[in-house]
């Protein structure tokens, strides 16, 4: 049953959007991501046993299909059952549980898969500080709120990214202390960790990106890998061993042997790998094929493999998911997370 329901999260993860009956009417409300797999789409996030998956929506067509019936809702696939006993999940802001926001969708890197920058559809103005709290606490208001996350995208400068990460945690951490922070910044030296760290971050995510250096440098040309793992072994001395994450993306037409070394590497010192499933969508197809080429689609069996081996990985070092109380690893919504899905 369990192993069942863990190969379903898969394929809801892999799938595309969940088709809503006509005059369907959320009971929360509807998520408008800029950033993450489901970037650019009305999302809800659905609930099924202690699992949870954000799903971009559609009123026209879809690969599931939502039931709506006098007990509850459920799910079919191409008409057919496929999970009973479904919830929809209250989003605070782009996630349940998390205000997760977004300072700026913008960025002057191209990586390959990201949707982020190439977003006209979606207006997002740039966030003060002062927004930001007002809509932490508008959320506190409305429900249970169990951290404050920030991504953004690099706009003008990195150190100016920074700037404005460290003004919106040091107000946030003012005005709310006993949330927890968790910040996904680009960072380029010790110093940047070392006032995010002190305006109040708990935790932070440094992302690889892909599992080799080769693949690297056909999706994100302008970044530097060498860099970024330089950041994630300084950033494990600021912020604490189990306490610094980092995103590795798969589906790009690497092995999982280079995965597991990839993973290998990070839990080497101390930080935690995060596996996300290349997500392929209308606006960022022609760009990854530009980048790597026509691959095959990633298929369930290998994201459960992936996550049995991210397990295993992770128990070799000691390490595991449970400690982080910020972010994709809280959030648990678009992968199959060790400890926490994959127990
Ligand atoms: S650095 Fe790359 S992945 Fe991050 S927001 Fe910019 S384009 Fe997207
Ligand atoms: S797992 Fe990460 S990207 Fe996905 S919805 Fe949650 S916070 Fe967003």
């Amino acid at each position: 049953m369990e192993e069942d329901l863990i190969a379903k999260k898969a394929e809801l993860i892999l799938g595309g959007p969940v088709l809503v009956p006509e005059g369907f009417e959320a009971p929360s409300r509807i998520s408008q991501s800029t950033a993450g797999p489901g970037a650019g789409y009305g999302s809800l996030a659905f609930s099924f046993g202690r699992f949870r998956v954000k799903k971009p929506i559609s009123r026209d067509t879809g690969d599931f299909e939502l039931v709506v019936g006098a007990d509850g809702y459920s799910l079919t696939r191409g008409g057919e059952p496929f999970l009973d006993r479904v919830g929809i999940v209250p989003i605070v802001r782009h996630c349940p549980e998390q205000a997760f926001f977004n300072l700026d969708k913008r960025c002057i890197y191209n990586c390959a898969y990201c949707t982020s920058p190439h977003l006209d559809r979606v207006s997002v103005e740039t966030r003060t500080a002062d927004d930001i709290v007002r809509m932490v606490g508008e959320s506190l208001r409305e429900c249970k709120v169990v951290a404050v996350s920030l991504t953004s995208g690099v706009v003008g400068s990195v150190d100016e990214t920074v700037d404005r990460f460290v003004e919106c945690v040091s107000a946030v951490h003012e005005a709310y202390p006993q949330l927890p922070i968790g910040v996904e910044p680009y960072v380029s030296t010790r110093e940047q960790l070392v006032r995010l760290r002190e305006a109040g971050a708990d935790e932070i995510k440094i992302n690889l990106e892909t599992a080799t250096d080769a693949v690297f440098r056909r999706t994100c040309p302008e970044l530097n890998r060498s860099l970024a793992k330089r950041m994630v072994r300084e950033a494990v001395g600021i912020f604490g061993r189990g306490k610094v994450s980092s995103n590795i993306i798969f589906g790009l037409g690497e092995t999982d042997a280079e995965i597991e070394a990839c993973m290998e590497e990070l839990c080497a010192v101390g930080a935690v790998p995060t596996l996300r499933a290349l997500s392929i969508n209308d606006i960022n197809r022609e760009r990854i094929r530009a980048a790597v080429g026509d691959l095959p689609a990633v298929g369930t069996e290998r994201v459960l493999r992936l996550a049995r081996m991210h397990k295993e990985v992770l128990e070799r070092h000691g390490l595991d998911t449970l400690g982080f109380r910020t972010m994709c690893l809280e959030c648990t919504c678009c992968d199959i997370v060790p400890f926490r899905d994959l127990l």
